[in-house]
């Protein structure tokens, strides 16, 4: 017989809604509520120019559950007290970090992730995302430049693709008991190799940081000889870290000879390319990442300049069968997989969810015109802020081909930068402003990074002066 299906229960009280979804109708008080809820999102989104990036500290609501559930008029009103104290990535003036405002599509495209809460561990648990999540790896492969067969996996941040790209490595290279080996990078790498290095047992010197050029840029002169060196002394390499684009100035590492030279000597080129990977969808851009395509891996954070929201980062590889390798223990309470093994066997984390969904939409809303747009854009808007604090004479500018940029008055030092940056930050915020103040070189700087869709020339130009008036303010010291 049949089974019938309960008749819908009436909620308690007609503004709460059931704890979880009828299963045999739509909702119409759980849609009543959802539509709430973008309701107070779009007004957050559409207020967000007319406050600051960085609201002061707000009010938080009372954490702990009562005993008695509540309805959604509490729990919406709640939800607001949280948003009013959030950093405002929609607001123009949100020019400080790499977290760009979130792009449209890619937050509808979360809220059904929330909603379909499939589990990317396993294809029985995400039938039709885990296929998505494999085919988008290996289209994004492609367009870097990697060869036929290329794959990967998503994972939630940069931090964690670099992570298994280097367990990944090592294990190819069949080093994984060699407490000696070690990673090389340039001293402008990321600090997330500091940690992939630590998680994996490894003493700090296993992390070999190479000196760079003036630009910022890896000197391959500097890595040949450290290979050449290493060679002789019989330490195995774990991996050659190639950055393209670094957190302070964008710099792009010169791929195409630390790619030669990995391949003489036979070692594993990982490109982290969690900032400057994406730009290879630039045709403007695309020659400045010659030697992409040659990585046995690539770090892409969509995340940073695309806007897809958080988290949203890929690891690529050439032959994506080496994640598998590494991370292959078995599911024996799974069903066995029925197109390329299951991608919580291809990687770090187990239960996983579908993060995909929301970089394939944004990047199907976009369309590829829009994804060099926005690229364009935002180097358009680093050449602009650039050349007017160059013309304004007396700052010391550090940048790259890519939309990021530091600076700070020439010759200002220490505890004076020090001071220097943290007045003019201030003196920024309070034209609704927000640039960072990181330490670069051993000296405070101010960052800013201009991949925000929102910020015009105006904007631009009210920087610069109060940049102008901080260089007129008596001694920095
Ligand atoms: C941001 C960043 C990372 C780490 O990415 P998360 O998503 O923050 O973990 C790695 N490398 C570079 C160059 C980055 O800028």
């Amino acid at each position: 017989m049949a089974s019938v299906p309960p008749a819908h229960r009436p909620s308690s009280s007609p503004q709460d809604f059931g704890a979880f979804a009828d299963p045999f109708q739509p909702d119409p008080v759980l849609e009543e509520v959802l539509q709430q809820a973008s309701g107070l999102l779009c007004r957050w989104l559409g207020q967000a120019g007319h406050g600051t990036p960085l609201p002061g500290l707000s009010v938080l609501p009372v954490v702990e559950p009562e005993l008695a559930g509540l309805g959604s008029e509490r729990l919406l009103a709640d939800l607001q007290l949280v948003m009013e104290g959030a950093y405002n990535p929609n607001h123009p003036g949100a020019l400080a970090h790499l977290d760009p405002p979130p792009l449209s599509a890619s937050i509808v495209a979360d809220l059904i992730c929330a909603g379909l809460n499939n589990n990317l561990l396993a294809e029985e648990l995400s039938p039709s995302l885990s296929r998505l999540e494999r085919a988008l790896c290996a289209w994004m492969a492609g367009r870097l430049g990697l060869p036929d067969g290329a794959g990967g996996v998503a994972a939630s941040g940069g931090s964690l693709s670099n992570l298994m790209a280097l367990v990944t490595a090592r294990h190819q290279r069949g080093l994984a008991c060699r407490g000696e080996a070690v990673v090389l990078c340039s001293e402008e790498a990321h600090v997330s190799l500091v940690k992939a290095t630590a998680v994996m047992g490894l003493p700090p010197e296993a992390l070999v940081q190479l000196p760079v050029t003036a630009a910022g840029t890896l000197e391959p002169q500097a890595l040949e000889e450290r290979l050449a060196q290493l060679d002789r002394a019989g330490t195995p390499v774990i991996a050659v870290v190639a950055t393209a684009g670094t957190t302070v100035r964008g710099a792009l590492d010169p791929l195409e000879p630390i790619a030669a030279l990995c391949r003489r000597y036979g070692h594993w080129l990982h490109v982290d390319g969690a900032i400057g990977a994406i730009f290879a969808f630039s045709e403007r851009f695309r020659t400045r990442l010659t030697g992409l395509g040659l990585a046995d891996s690539i770090t892409v954070n969509p995340q940073k300049l695309l806007g897809i929201t958080k988290t949203s980062s890929l690891l690529l590889l050439a032959d994506p069968r080496h994640l598998q390798r590494a991370f292959a223990t078995g599911l024996p309470y799974m069903e066995p997989s029925w197109g390329g093994g299951h991608q919580g066997e291809a990687g770090l984390q187990g239960t996983r969810p579908g993060e995909i969904l929301k970089l394939w939409l944004g990047l199907r809303q976009l369309g590829l015109d829009g994804v060099a747009a926005l690229i364009d854009a935002a180097v358009q808007r680093r050449t602009d802020l650039e050349q007017r604090l160059r013309a304004m004479g007396g700052l010391s500018l550090c940048s790259g081909p890519l939309h990021l940029l530091a600076f700070r008055p020439d010759g200002c030092e220490g505890t004076a930068a020090e001071r220097w940056s943290a007045a003019t930050r201030a003196a920024l915020l309070a034209e609704q402003l927000m640039l960072s103040r990181p330490v670069y070189r051993g000296h405070h700087h101010l960052k800013a990074v201009l991949g925000n869709p929102h910020t015009l020339p105006y904007h631009l130009e009210r920087l610069s002066l109060v940049v102008q008036q901080s260089l007129a303010e008596p001694p920095h010291g």
